[in-house]
């Protein structure tokens, strides 16, 4: 419907709900969701500011196919000063929350402020109030969900909602949405704690409209489908093992990072792969995976809806997580499974829906337990500080602290610091395996040389869904490229950089890209949105938000210092697999990604590149 051309400003110390017109001019510039919402927090809010102070604020934006019959477009984002990075944070999640939010007829809502006192939002279309949510305040998202559903007696009613984690401070809470659909990194859902703010209950009964031309919009998204019903990755792949298809590839290929990345290879890959959740189980004849889930007007269906055996050590007593449940994606199956070296599938399922009940980053947790496993290790952690024998390989370690961490109980409350706090605390900073105190998910840049240049720059810290050169290194999408060579890579990941922060500003999941280039987007964008959307427009587009983003974070403190890895994936090569002896070339490719950005060589862009970009 492009967009509703509304935006809800929500003043959470007054308690007041306004709306007003969204700035057009700067559509036209920034598109939507990550973009546009990024330009509204940038104008708005000090680079400097405390992420946890009221003076933060917080945004949850649509895109402007979010709600119409585009594939993939029920996107939302979240975006905020991120409580884990203190760098520009913008998450993005599925499911249909979003989707609703352009049905009440909203392209973002702003938050300001701090309430008083715990409360919740709830929007019927163009009404908008502040409601107490002292009786919710202490629950696990998903039954908050279920008690704001029945108190608004309408199932329909789309709900996000932090958990316990984001009330008791976990740096990395997420806010998740239709029960495990989260906008998971950098610490959203602990900015939303810090504001009072439990949840978001949205109903939505405008439906789609708007858009310019209708005729036009249904002959591009009908070929797009097409085009993702026709790919392999996108048809076969993703449907039937999810992103979990990758596990055992990651690891042939020697880039499946285990035991903190002390190894690339993990020898219990296979037990916990999208393969082997197909597998009927020894213990009851089932099988972990009971189908395949979509998000709202998704024709990939990537997700997983898995069941966990009943008899597990996890479970055994507690019938309330025997039901069908979200999971396992494939950067939680790794994080908590080989980042810790934790073989067990439904160990890890147990800790994935926890993440899920109570809110937590699961890719930030499992790289933190890494760590701490670490430092056990090595005996800078000791079995009383901990509370537990940790070594790597504990599934009862691993599920005992995703317990501890959600109650913000013992050791607990300093894996909820996440990895770069927790090592630094302990004399070990360069233990934590991340970017920008965030964690890596679950590829070694050892083995995967673009991905340690798209971490080391990636503007929200370490992260895959912000420059996916596995598409091209290990996929062949578009084109392939070599994984162990730095040659290249550079504009490699300025080219992902800037086409990924497009589709995260449309309103359309980046898995399309398995399928789609910026050519499939733009007939797409051009029929639904006014102002002639060109490629060349696309693109500019696309380099401005990373720009701006970058801005961002040089303001707030950040500088080249911060482009950069572990010393472990510079100086430990990688001891085993086709990446065996091999080290990131992160150093050498620095430089040449800052040349290409047209960045000065602190990493700051030059005046010829802001004046090019408009900025
Ligand atoms: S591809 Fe997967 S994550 Fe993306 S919209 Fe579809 S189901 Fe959701």
């Amino acid at each position: 419907m492009g967009w509703t051309k509304k935006v809800l400003r929500v003043d959470l110390t007054k308690g007041t709900c306004k709306s007003e017109a969204l700035n057009m001019k700067w559509a036209q510039e920034y598109l939507g969701q990550r973009g546009l919402a990024t330009k509204y927090f940038i104008e708005e809010v000090d680079p400097k500011v405390d992420p946890l102070s009221p003076a933060n604020k917080m945004i949850m934006a649509t895109g402007p196919l979010t709600g119409t019959m585009a594939s993939t477009g029920g996107r939302y984002s979240v975006i905020t000063k991120g409580a884990l990075t203190g760098a520009i944070a913008c998450s993005n999640s599925g499911g249909y929350f979003g989707a609703e939010m352009k049905f009440a007829g909203w392209d973002m809502v702003i938050f300001e402020g701090k309430s008083p006192k715990p409360v919740y939002l709830a929007i019927e279309d163009d009404k908008a109030e502040l409601r107490d949510a002292a009786h919710l305040w202490g629950k696990t998202v998903w039954q908050t969900e279920e008690i704001i559903k029945k108190t608004h007696q309408d199932p329909q009613t789309r709900v996000c909602s932090i958990g316990r984690a984001g009330e008791n401070g976990v740096m990395y809470a997420c806010i998740v949405n239709d029960l495990h659909r989260a906008a998971g990194r950098s610490g959203v859902g602990t900015v939303m704690g810090s504001k009072n703010l439990k949840a978001v209950a949205i109903r939505g009964t405008k439906g789609a409209g708007g858009i310019r031309d209708g005729k036009a919009f249904m002959k591009a998204t009908v070929a797009a489908k097409k085009i993702l019903a026709e790919n392999a990755v996108t048809s076969q792949g993703l449907p039937t093992y999810g992103t979990q298809v990758l596990m055992n590839v990651i690891n042939e290929m020697g880039a499946l990072p285990t035991r903190n990345h002390r190894d690339v290879q993990f020898e219990g890959a296979r037990k916990i792969s999208g393969e082997a959740m197909h597998e009927k189980r020894l213990t009851d004849g089932k099988a972990q995976l009971v189908t395949n889930a979509a998000c709202f007007g998704c024709t990939i269906a990537c997700g997983r809806i898995s069941k966990i055996d009943e008899s597990h050590f996890s479970v055994v007593n507690k019938p309330e997580y025997w039901g069908a449940s979200g999971g396992l994606e494939y950067e939680a199956a790794w994080a908590l499974g080989a980042a810790a070296g934790v073989g067990d599938l439904e160990a890890l399922q147990y800790a994935n829906m926890l993440c899920n009940e109570e809110g937590f980053d699961p890719i930030t947790f499992g790289s933190t337990v890494g760590a701490a496993m670490e430092l056990y290790d090595l005996g800078i952690l000791t079995k009383e500080q901990i509370g537990m024998d940790a070594p790597f390989g504990s599934a009862q370690a691993l599920v005992k602290l995703a317990e501890m961490t959600a109650k913000g109980e013992g050791f607990g409350k300093e894996l909820g610091l996440g990895s770069a706090r927790l090592c630094a605390k302990y004399g070990k900073p360069e233990l934590s395996m991340g970017v920008k105190k965030q964690e890596f998910p679950a590829y070694d840049s050892r083995g995967i040389q673009g991905m340690g240049l798209a971490y080391a720059t990636s503007n929200r810290g370490a992260c895959h869904l912000r420059g996916y050169t596995v598409a091209s290194e290990v996929l062949g999408i578009p084109v392939k490229t070599d994984p162990l060579v730095t040659e290249g890579k550079a504009d490699l990941v300025k080219a992902f950089q800037d086409a990924t922060s497009v589709f995260d500003s449309a309103g359309v999941c980046v898995f399309t890209t398995f399928a789609w280039t910026l050519a499939d987007l733009q007939p797409q964008l051009d029929a639904a949105c006014e102002g002639g959307w060109s490629m060349e427009k696309l693109a500019a587009v696309g380099e401005r938000i990373w720009n701006m983003e970058r801005l961002f974070n040089n303001a707030a403190g950040f500088t080249a210092k911060d482009d950069d890895l572990p010393p472990r994936l510079k100086t430990e090569p990688a001891k085993t697999g086709p990446a065996k002896g091999k080290v990131s070339g992160i150093d050498k490719m620095r430089p040449e990604y800052y040349k290409a950005r047209g960045w000065d060589d602190k990493g700051v862009p030059t005046k010829e590149t802001l004046a090019r970009l408009g900025l």
